[in-house]
């Protein structure tokens, strides 16, 4: 059975009821898992306010401002975990950030700064917190990363963020690498199309969402809560021989070749 009591669980990514991360978040705790919660702070504190209304039901018990663009904001929160929780289970990774005008027209028209700041976000904030967890994960755990079939395939104006997805998904095979041997596992999940405040920044992300209902072998997108699913799955001993690999869930739509 699928059980995650006495897990230590951080999420990160929560930005609303939308959330990928709130659908895992919402799955790990049903299946026992200890809560902690990350948010990106803001000037006027309204992110910090909205997130923690959402979460307060699954009562985690830390709740940490964490920029990944900021080095002392993630030595901040491991810190705490360190202090509060000793060990460290499962890192859920699941943010992502380029500028709109970035993720829509011609891809070589890309901005330097918008390159180095998507990358920074959404691809070396995976390293650079796999590499706080690991010595926290003195009994070994599970790190998830989310990921998009954009980073394996052209999808239009997808753009740079394919780039980051592809340079996300060879840093989960890196990380399964060399975290094996402490029982670390890392594992990412190419989740199909969902409408979230992320999303909504992709150029004819409906459209997308309507071509998958369409060809997709189950005839739809997924739901949050089935990618939370298959979350705590990987987090969870059921999949203890699984690193390094990218898991679809998609309703099927990645084996099809229209
Ligand atoms: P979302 O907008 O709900 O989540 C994105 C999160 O990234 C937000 O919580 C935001 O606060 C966080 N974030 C952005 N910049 C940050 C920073 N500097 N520091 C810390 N956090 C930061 O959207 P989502 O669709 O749930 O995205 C979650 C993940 O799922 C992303 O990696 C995304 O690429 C991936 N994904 C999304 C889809 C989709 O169709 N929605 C499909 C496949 C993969």
């Amino acid at each position: 059975m699928l059980n995650l009591t006495g897990k230590n669980a951080l999420v990160t990514g929560i930005a609303n009821n939308r959330s990928i991360a709130w659908g895992i978040a919402q799955q790990l705790h049903q299946a026992g898992a200890n809560l902690g919660v990350t948010y990106l702070p803001d000037e006027k504190g309204r992110f910090e306010k909205k997130v923690a209304e959402l979460v307060e039901p699954l009562q985690p018990s830390l709740f940490v401002p964490c920029n990944v663009q900021d080095d002392a904001q993630i030595q901040a929160t491991f810190d705490t975990v360190k202090e509060k929780w000793g060990k460290l289970d499962i890192l859920i990774h699941c943010l992502a950030f380029a500028n709109k005008e970035d993720l829509s027209g011609n891809f070589s028209s890309t901005s330097r700064q918008g390159f180095a700041q998507a990358l920074e976000i959404s691809t070396y904030s995976l390293i650079q917190m796999a590499g706080a967890a690991k010595p926290l994960m003195t009994e070994g755990g599970s790190i998830v990363t989310l990921t998009y079939l954009g980073g394996v395939k052209v999808i239009p104006n997808y753009n740079l963020m394919g780039i980051a997805k592809s340079g996300l998904e060879m840093s989960v095979r890196y990380l399964a690498s060399e975290m094996g041997q402490q029982n670390i596992r890392v594992n990412g999940i190419s989740a199909g199309p969902i409408r979230t405040l992320a999303s909504s920044a992709v150029g004819g992300i409906l459209d997308m969402i309507h071509h998958v209902e369409e060809v997709a072998p189950l005839r739809r997108t997924v739901t949050q809560l089935e990618v939370g699913n298959a979350a705590a799955f990987l987090c969870s001993d059921l999949s203890s021989g699984i690193t390094g690999q990218i898991l679809y869930v998609d309703a099927g739509y990645e084996i099809m070749g229209m």
